[in-house]
Parts: C-alpha cells; sequence; structure tokens
C-alpha cells in the first residue's frame, strides 16, 4: 500500500477526529488521522453528560475511562431561572446511564487518540494540515506540514474529514460559517485548589449559577482541583470597560452558590479566556468531505453538550462514510442523512439553550419546554424530557431513535 493513500483522512485528533477515525478502523477502513499539536494538551471542555457513552461503548474505553481516577458526575446542581431555591438533576432519573466523569481533557484525548492508534489508525501528531487537494470538485486529500520538516507532505484519500474544531479549516476554506449573534458571549475561567466539595454523590456535579450579568460553572477535577468559569455577552463586557478577570471578581461576589464552595481556596492558574463561539455551518458535508463537531457547529458551552455534539457526530458520521465506501453510490445519500441527523439534535440544543437562557422561567416552565421540544406528543413526563436532553437524549441508540422522531415531526 501507498503509506499515503488512504480510506479517509481526519484532520484533528481531539474527540470528534479521533472517535471518527477510531471507529472507522475498526471497520477496517484505512484512515490517517492528523493534529498540529501533540497529546496530551490543554483544552476546555471538561463536564462532559452521559450522551457521550453511546460512542465511548462502541469503541470500547470505558473500563479504561474509569481507570482514570476522574470524578464521577451523576448530575448537576443549579440556581437557574426564577426559583430562589437551588435545583438540580441527577443522569439516573431519565437512564439508563448512572453518571459519567468531570475530565481533564488533556488526558481524556490523549486516551482516544490512543484508542484510536491501538485500532490500527496511523496518527500523525505535530502535523498542521495546510490546503485541500482536489479532483475536479472533489476535495480527494491534504497538504500537510509536520513540524520540524521542511518539505510539505502530501495525502489522498476518498473522503476528508474536518475535525479541526473551532480552527474550522474546511469551513473557513468553503466560507460556510454562520454565526449565532444572540450568542456572541465570552468566558473567562482559572483552575482553583482547596474548594469545598458536596458530600457523597453530589460531590462530582457540576454547579451552574445565574449571575446579574451571566452564569458560572463550577466543574470537580481530580487532585482536588475545580474549574471555575463565568460567562457572559461580549457586548456586556466591552460595555462594562472592565478587563474580563476584573468583571469575572466583581461578578463573583454576587455569588451565592459557587462563591461559598471557595471559601479558603486558592487560584492555581492563570486566567484564561474563549470567545465569540457560536455558529453552524450551512452544510456539512459534500463531494469527499464532511465536518464533525467544533467544526461543523458549536453552541454554546452552558449545558455541556460540546464533547456530547463532537462523538455522537462522529459515531453518525462514522457509519456514513462506511456506507459511502462499502457503496459508492449511496454516497450522496448517506452523507446527506449524516448532515440532517447532525443538524436535527444540534437544533434541540441551540433551541433549549435559548429557551434556557430565559431567566424569568421556572424549574417547571423549563420542563415544559424541554418537553414541547423532544416530546411534543406529551408521551413522557416534562421532568423525564428535561433531563433526558440535558444529558444528551442518552441511551444506547435511543439518541438516534428520538432525533429521528424529531425528524419526523418537523
Ligand atoms: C468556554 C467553553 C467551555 C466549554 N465547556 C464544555 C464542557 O464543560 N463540556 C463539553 O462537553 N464541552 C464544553 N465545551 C466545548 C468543547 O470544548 C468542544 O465542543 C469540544 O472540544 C469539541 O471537540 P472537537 O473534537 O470537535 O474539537 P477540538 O477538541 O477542539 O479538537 C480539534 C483538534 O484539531 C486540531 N487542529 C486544529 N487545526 C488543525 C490543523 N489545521 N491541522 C491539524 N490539526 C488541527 C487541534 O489541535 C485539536 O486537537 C466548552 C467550550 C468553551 C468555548
Amino acid at each position: 500500500m501507498n503509506q499515503q493513500q488512504f480510506d479517509v483522512i481526519v484532520v484533528g485528533a481531539g474527540p470528534a477526529g479521533s472517535c471518527t477515525a477510531g471507529l472507522l478502523a475498526m471497520d477496517g477502513r484505512r484512515v490517517l488521522l492528523l493534529d498540529r499539536d501533540k497529546h496530551p494538551r490543554y483544552h476546555i471542555g471538561e463536564s462532559l453528560i452521559s450522551g457521550v457513552w453511546p460512542t465511548l461503548d462502541r469503541l470500547g474505553v470505558r473500563e479504561r475511562l474509569e481507570q482514570m481516577g476522574f470524578p464521577r458526575k451523576y448530575g448537576a446542581d443549579v440556581l437557574w431561572g426564577a426559583d430562589a431555591e437551588k435545583w438540580g438533576f441527577t443522569f439516573r432519573q431519565a437512564g439508563p446511564y448512572e453518571f459519567v466523569h468531570q475530565v481533564r481533557r488533556a488526558e481524556f484525548d490523549a486516551m482516544l487518540v490512543g484508542r484510536a492508534r491501538e485500532l490500527g489508525v496511523h496518527v500523525v501528531e505535530d502535523a498542521t494540515v495546510k490546503d485541500a487537494l482536489f479532483d475536479g470538485d472533489r476535495v480527494a486529500g491534504v497538504r500537510y506540514q509536520v513540524r520540524g520538516r521542511g518539505e510539505l507532505e502530501e495525502a489522498r484519500a476518498r473522503f476528508t474529514v474536518d475535525a479541526t474544531g473551532q480552527q474550522r479549516w474546511l469551513g473557513r476554506h468553503f466560507d460556510l460559517v454562520d454565526w449565532h449573534e444572540d450568542l456572541r458571549n465570552i468566558a473567562i475561567w482559572g483552575y482553583w485548589q482547596g474548594c469545598r466539595r458536596f458530600d457523597g454523590e453530589r460531590a462530582g456535579h457540576t454547579l451552574v449559577e445565574a449571575l446579574p450579568t451571566g452564569w458560572l460553572w463550577f466543574i470537580p477535577l481530580g487532585q482536588d482541583t475545580t474549574s471555575i468559569g463565568y460567562v457572559t455577552s461580549s457586548e456586556l463586557l466591552t460595555n462594562s470597560g472592565l478587563s474580563a478577570e476584573k468583571l469575572f471578581e466583581t461578578q463573583l461576589e454576587e455569588s451565592k452558590l459557587v462563591k461559598p464552595m471557595m471559601d479558603g481556596s486558592t487560584l492555581v492558574t492563570a486566567y484564561r479566556t474563549a470567545r465569540d463561539w457560536s455558529y453552524q455551518c450551512r452544510s456539512f458535508q459534500g463531494p469527499g468531505w464532511a465536518l464533525v463537531g467544533d467544526a461543523s457547529a458549536f453552541i454554546d458551552p452552558l449545558l455541556s453538550t460540546g464533547v456530547t455534539l463532537a462523538v455522537r457526530g462522529a459515531r453518525v458520521l462514522a457509519k456514513a462514510l462506511n456506507e459511502a465506501l462499502s457503496d459508492p453510490a449511496r454516497e450522496a445519500a448517506a452523507l446527506r442523512a449524516y448532515e440532517d441527523n447532525c443538524r436535527a439534535f444540534l437544533n434541540v440544543i441551540l433551541e433549549f439553550v435559548r429557551f434556557f437562557y430565559d431567566q424569568t422561567k421556572t424549574r417547571s416552565e423549563y420542563y415544559r419546554g424541554a418537553q414541547e421540544i423532544i416530546d411534543p406528543e406529551r408521551q413522557r413526563y416534562p421532568e423525564f424530557d428535561f433531563v433526558k436532553l440535558v444529558s444528551g437524549l442518552a441511551g444506547d441508540d435511543e439518541d438516534l431513535a428520538i432525533v429521528k422522531e424529531i425528524l419526523v415531526y418537523r
């Protein structure tokens, strides 16, 4: 075999890329996975929801994830909306998964790349993809630069997958990105040691607290470390005339849920920031190419759905690419089905995030809002639908089935 000829080239070894590559390799496909960095590398996105399990189970990494020592996350507590009291949920309320994990992404992502390698994926790190190669209109491969090597290298494949996250390599190339103007936000966060924990199962819960100007996250990670962040609109930050750090510190003073958990704790890192992340690409696929994970779309950190969207998308895409590789006449239909499925799921999350940002609603109104979106015929209880939605519609292939139902309703 020519080393540089593959069935599929995947660009970007975050969760979306590693899972797409690994699942294709499990089906005997020749896959090249390229990443401009070398794992382990830092990444934000530490609070998982149980919607990650169907993909991680298919890859066979549940046991190794459980052995990595990350805290178990059974659910979340929130101080949110018109209710004066804290409320929350546990994943088991909408089953079948009891818990998931809060993860350090450097280690989590490295584990997934390792699994892809083990499954036979040819992984090249420190390899930045520069351009797409074309055969007429069809994307036919990539040109990439390996750090420290002068010459650009080329690799060709029947399909090229953009999993470059918010770099959106092909989305930019094809000018596909539509921003969600109402979700142009900024996040500022850091890592603290010595924060308090709730007792028992709730020790690993994510805490989310609304503030007059935005919201706070509190994510208990292992080894006594807690990720604490603040999200507000980019416009509000600009109008405040304050630095992001100063606005964060001022707003923290307003906190009733997160601040008391920080008594006696110490900030052990510099602050980090990210901004303007909410968008969808107008198309997720075309001749010889597909986008997956953040490269296709990203909604908002509010419901911790990013990694679930990425690995769920990987599962649906791997299935579509397999079908197209086995029967080239099915390519357009298989890729179209991938896009429809992911878009339906994304739109559920987008619609609910917009609804949930409205602080005037009560807890039961949020429940009913979730029901309107995923269960308009009211076959289940509103609270069940809420938990199902914020778990990422998790449940073996149930998430795929629910999306099919949603596609039928709309
Ligand atoms: C403030 C904030 C908080 C968040 N919190 C959460 C959370 O709590 N839970 C959650 O689930 N999600 C969260 N997310 C979202 C989460 O970070 C992403 O959705 C997730 O990382 C997407 O995975 P991915 O594989 O698509 O992309 P990424 O994880 O970004 O991976 C992309 C990879 O592509 C590589 N790459 C980029 N360009 C190139 C190139 N040209 N050539 C080769 N390689 C390239 C990068 O090095 C990287 O490894 C948050 C996001 C933000 C902004």
